[in-house]
């Protein structure tokens, strides 16, 4: 497939791409770099009337309401949840590094940097207004915009953790090159993403889950590794992820499926009165990845 604009692979900078399909669930066609095998959606001019990340995140969360891809009742009532999800993110990161600076990016309404706050120094970054408002109405200290506009400093952090946040930046590559450069040597950088290479793919093609107007990039194992390794990291471990929900959210969830399952998995859940059940389901097709500054790597480049 070729364009007039041809964006080159963030990956591996190659212009040969394969079309997979298209899908009213994406911001344009979703193709796969020849080179590199990375899966993404080209940017295209539907956007171009929204200047900021920020209006640009809120055109395209419109765009998922549309679709009925979320239910924005539910995402409130599941706040308990996120939390709950957050802790068992801290848990698990305090295995590799137990304290010091820590930098999330895209850090929503707060609920990872309020747990790892007890640990770590914590700082986010936040594009959506409304979201980074939130976290900082609960004290945490969190900026606003994106993090080139951040402007932080070399080598100050300990850990960089993006959290389902680097699928839909406009260039993972840049994101994860800022990371090292604010990592000291030995430093952490923590990435959480859907997994492309997830069986769910194949079998569902278009219907899959983590198909929503906002994802722009979508990993394998293979070529989340080549990301970070490009940029100065030494990976120590990439594995499948299971988060905790509740019966409520696991049903809206089913709904992007099937619009009858779901809404009958939510009456059920209903008059059963299990809505508030916590579910630990872990389906595959979310992987985490922790990797460090490889120690010769002083940052500070231009
Ligand atoms: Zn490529």
């Amino acid at each position: 497939m070729r364009a007039a604009n041809l964006e080159l692979c963030d990956l591996c900078g190659a212009n040969e791409r394969e079309f997979i399909f298209s899908t009213p669930r994406l911001n344009g066609p979703l193709v796969r770099c020849r080179d590199c095998s990375l899966y993404f959606v080209p940017s295209n001019g539907d956007a171009s009337g929204v200047p900021t990340a920020a209006s640009q995140m809120e055109w395209l969360s419109e765009r998922a309401l549309e679709l009925d891809l979320v239910d924005p009742s539910v995402e409130e009532r599941e706040r308990p949840w996120r939390e709950l999800a957050a802790r068992e993110r801290v848990e698990e990161l305090l295995s590799f590094v137990a304290s010091g600076r820590l930098l999330e990016v895209g850090c929503s309404t707060g609920e990872f940097l309020f747990a790892s706050g007890n640990h770590f120094k914590a700082t986010g970054i936040e594009a959506d207004e409304g979201s980074s408002g939130v976290a900082r109405s609960r004290g945490l200290h969190c900026l606003p915009g994106s993090l080139p506009e951040a402007h932080l400093e070399a080598e100050g952090f300990d850990v960089v953790a993006l959290y389902h946040t680097i699928e839909h930046l406009p260039s993972p590559k840049r994101a994860v090159s800022e990371a090292q450069r604010l990592l000291r040597p030995g430093g952490w950088l923590v990435i959480e993403t859907p997994d492309i290479g997830s069986p769910w793919f194949t079998i569902l093609g278009a219907r899959w889950r983590q198909f929503i107007p906002d994802h722009r990039y979508f990993f394998t194992q293979k070529t989340i590794r080549r990301l970070c390794i490009d940029a100065g990291f030494e990976v120590r471990s990439v594995r499948q992820v299971g988060k905790a929900m509740s019966t409520r959210l696991f049903a809206s969830r089913v709904g992007r499926y099937s619009k009858r399952l779901g809404s009958a998995l939510s009456i059920l859940g209903a008059r059963l009165g299990v809505e508030e059940k916590t579910l630990r389901l872990n389906l595959g097709d979310v992987m985490r990845l922790y990797a460090q500054k490889s120690g010769q790597e002083s940052g500070g480049r231009g």
